[in-house]
């Protein structure tokens, strides 16, 4: 058994400083670069043949690249960057699947001083554009699957000078072969030395509630992502971590690939889309120890049974967490049943940059909490004139800024940046309450609060007492206007296999919902659905639910996952 990393919650919290993590990076003649403590640094070091990426291809082929691969590789992409003229401060994006290049072009231009940027490989023409455009990108990695769409809107991005194709050597007039030039390239590269406050990667947000906002961060994020993957994922030297976020979404980039390595973790990263048996698989194959993944993930693995994952040798799991959404309480207590082991919750935004409040091993869980505030953050549940509101009272979760890893800018957009702050507190646009303990629980997004009848009821209690029934495998609430009440709470649900959707059973689950939460809480209306919207990080879009119920315009849908 592993040592959990931190041992005491409370002790640390009360004498820790940022500071303190200092000593645990190498600055770079008082300055850093975020890739160099991601990949050089071990590389220079006894770590150097140690694996740093494991990449399971979709068609089951398996690649290895140690820490000095990885640093020799993005040396010469760095410097295929640099012969392109690419400078510091210009945005750099990946288009590309979870390959090997992305990992590699991602801290190839980290290590340029340029600005990395991520695209799901999913993304339409559109959701291009709109990046791309807002951005001002001058140059985009992509493939040949996937350039198409890129060109489809490329007329529209002047300030696009080039295309590098990861996969071909041959390549159209215009382009450039990623191929060629790294073979041409040196694979030694004096990193660039960054300000803590220089711009690293940029980042859209989910885009669960509206338009996605332009996220900037520095290369001081590494201050926080190293010391949350330390003591909230609880990474090890001996760790085979496994993050499941694709990086287009800012877990899958802040602890896919910075927080992991510079802990000096091997990392796994699987290209296929989500299929129960093959996570089951790959985690008896590399032996994965700790995980990192999203409620809606485990909940696609409770609807594939409790059969399955006893076919496979799981006894390498030690530790799990979660993010992105509320943890229903239903999903740790199935985890318990499967895996003998519990969930870690822990809550933060793209905006963050980094785990803010966490369950930590070394603390006890309360079931769909997500727990207390890392050491060095202040957090606290205000009301709207920025007054803390004492425990048990739901008011706006709202942190004390800065934090090493807090954005830097929203990109050109000072208004939008400048409206998250109200005096000391960074405004998170969450709701939330305290309880006595100092623990923390989500209600909703501030725009997903129902008021019905006199009563705000978040979404998260009654879609977790909703998938409690056995016929419920997923569930996401509303509020549908309603002359009488304000409010009346509708509830969208998929059913597990062998349900039948039927009126009777929509009854027993309002009855259900009922016995567990008060009566104005239970869903009035229930619809039987077969999917719910979702954005490409696995997040429920209830404004999208909303707006289809109520026939207006559905909104920015760029990151919808199928439409
Ligand atoms: P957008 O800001 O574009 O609407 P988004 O808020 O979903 O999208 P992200 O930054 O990826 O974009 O997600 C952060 C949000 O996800 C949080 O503000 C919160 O609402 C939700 N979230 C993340 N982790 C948790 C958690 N552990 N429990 C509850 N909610 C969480
Ligand atoms: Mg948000």
């Amino acid at each position: 058994m592993l040592k959990p990393n931190l041992e005491n919650y409370e002790e640390t919290y009360k004498k820790f400083r940022w500071s303190d993590v200092y000593g645990e990076l190498e600055w770079l003649d008082g300055r850093l670069n975020i890739a160099h403590e991601a990949i050089d640094r071990h590389a220079d070091s006894w770590r150097k043949n140690k694996v740093a990426l494991y990449l399971e291809r979709e068609n089951e082929t398996s690649e290895k690249y140690t820490f000095l691969e990885m640093k020799h590789l993005s040396n010469k992409f760095a410097n295929v960057l640099k012969a392109l003229g690419i400078k510091k401060g210009d945005r750099i994006f990946i288009f590309l699947p979870r390959i090997p290049e992305l990992y590699i072009s991602f801290s190839g231009i980290l290590k340029t001083g340029a600005i990395a940027a991520t695209l799901f490989s999913a993304f339409g023409p559109e959701a291009l554009r709109d990046r791309l455009k807002d951005s001002g990108a001058r140059a985009v990695i992509t493939n040949s699957e996937l350039k198409a769409r890129l060109y489809e809107v490329k007329d529209e991005l002047p300030e696009l000078e080039y295309v590098i194709r990861a996969d071909e050597k041959e390549v159209k007039e215009g382009e450039v072969s990623y191929a060629e030039e790294m073979k041409k390239a040196s694979r030694n590269f004096v990193v660039e030395k960054m300000a803590p406050e220089d711009s690293s990667f940029t980042l859209y947000t989910s885009g669960t509630t509206g338009k996605p906002k332009g996220v900037v961060h520095t290369h001081a994020a590494i201050v926080q992502q190293h010391i949350t993957a330390k003591w909230v994922l609880d990474v090890h030297e001996e760790d085979i971590f496994w993050c499941t976020a694709d990086p287009g979404w800012v877990t899958g980039i802040a602890y896919g690939i910075l927080g992991s390595w510079s802990n000096g973790a091997s990392s796994l990263v699987y290209e296929g889309k989500f299929d129960a048996s093959k996570w089951y698989s790959l985690i008896e194959k590399y032996s994965v120890s700790a995980w990192y993944t999203a409620p809606t993930a485990v909940r696609m693995l409770m609807k594939a049974g409790e059969e399955l994952p006893k076919k496979y040798d799981l006894s390498s799991l030690r530790y799990i967490c979660s993010v992105g959404e509320p943890l229903n309480p239903e999903a740790v207590r199935w985890s318990l049943k499967v895996f003998g082991l519990p969930i870690y919750d822990n809550w933060w935004q793209t905006e963050t940059g980094g785990i803010l409040i966490s369950n930590y091993p070394c603390m006890p869980i309360k079931l769909g909490s997500m727990g207390k505030p890392f050491p060095g953050i202040a957090a606290a549940v205000i009301d709207e004139k920025g007054n803390e509101l004492p425990p048990g009272r739901e008011g706006e979760l709202a942190i004390v800024h800065p934090w090493p890893a807090m954005m830097e800018s929203i990109w050109k957009n000072e208004e939008k940046y400048k409206s998250y702050f109200k005096g000391r507190w960074f405004l998170t646009g969450d709701r939330a309450y305290v309880d006595s303990d100092g623990y923390f629980w989500f209600v909703g997004r501030a725009d997903d609060v129902i008021k019905t009848s006199g009563h705000r009821i978040g979404p998260f209690e009654v879609e977790s007492a909703l998938i409690e029934h056995p016929a419920v495998a997923e569930a996401g609430v509303i509020g549908k206007p309603d002359p009488v009440r304000g409010e009346i709470i509708k509830a969208f649900i998929t059913l597990y296999e062998g349900y039948a959707p039927s009126e009777e059973l929509k009854e027993n689950i309002k009855n259900f919902v009922k016995k567990r939460l008060a009566a104005h809480a239970a869903p009035r209306e229930i619809e039987i659905v077969d999917t719910l919207p979702k954005t490409r990080s696995g997040k429920i879009m209830r404004r999208v639910l909303k707006a289809k119920e109520l026939g207006l315009p559905i909104g920015d849908i760029s990151t919808l996952e199928e439409y």
